[in-house]
């Protein structure tokens, strides 16, 4: 397959090419037509190495109306090291679209009120703004859940990814990546990932 035929943005497909990837990876050709084209949620299994930043921030921006000034697409990363590498691939992959990616993590101001349609942070920083609603979710269509073998492992994170998934309306897309699937990630599908999903493990 090509990228071409994943139901892409002609804005997106220009930044992938502008990247110099040529095909999709097998996870990027597995993952994309899931969550670009269906309507349910999507568990991953995904190492580091394989494309999956590129998949699954491709599907943020896919999903994003530039009509709207709101967020609509959530990464949630599990250390702001990894949200700021997924911030850089999505600022990349995005260049040629209006959107403007947000970095949210602990150390950062946030705008009073955010108008970015993509956001990329970490879990405390994402569940105390929507408590305190400087991050809307009004207009939220997708959530990302990255590295979730490193979200497990975490304290108090699950936790908060329960959090943030109880104040989501129901309809949002979860897409859920990790590269193991142990006891505690399992539970975290049962209590975050509701069916109908796919699973590409
Ligand atoms: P990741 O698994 O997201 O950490 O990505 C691993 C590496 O693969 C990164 O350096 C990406 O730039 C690169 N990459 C992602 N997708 C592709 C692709 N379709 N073709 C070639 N390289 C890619």
């Amino acid at each position: 397959k090509s990228f071409n035929e994943l139901g892409l943005k002609p804005e997106l497909l220009k930044g992938v090419y502008a990247m110099g990837y040529n095909k999709p990876s097998k996870i990027q050709e597995a993952a994309l037509p899931i969550i670009v084209q269906s309507p349910n949620n999507l568990i991953a299994q995904s190492q580091s190495g394989t494309g999956k930043t590129a998949a699954f921030t491709l599907g943020m921006l896919n999903c994003v109306d530039p009509a709207i000034d709101a967020p609509q697409a959530i990464c949630i990363s599990p250390t702001k090291e990894l949200a700021q590498q997924t911030f850089d691939v999505i600022s990349k992959i995005g260049q040629f679209s209006d959107i403007k990616p947000l970095l949210y993590v602990p150390e950062l101001d946030l705008p009073a009120v955010v108008k970015n349609q993509v956001i990329i942070g970490t879990p405390g920083k994402i569940l105390t703004h929507i408590l305190n609603r400087k991050l809307s979710i009004k207009h939220l269509k997708m959530v990302v859940m990255d590295e979730a073998d490193f979200i497990v492992s975490m304290e108090n994170v699950p936790t908060q990814i329960q959090q943030i998934h109880r104040l989501l309306p129901k309809q949002i897309k979860i897409c859920l990546f990790s590269a193991t699937f142990s006891q505690g990630v399992e539970n975290l599908i049962k209590n975050v990932v509701p069916e109908p999903n796919v699973d590409i493990r």
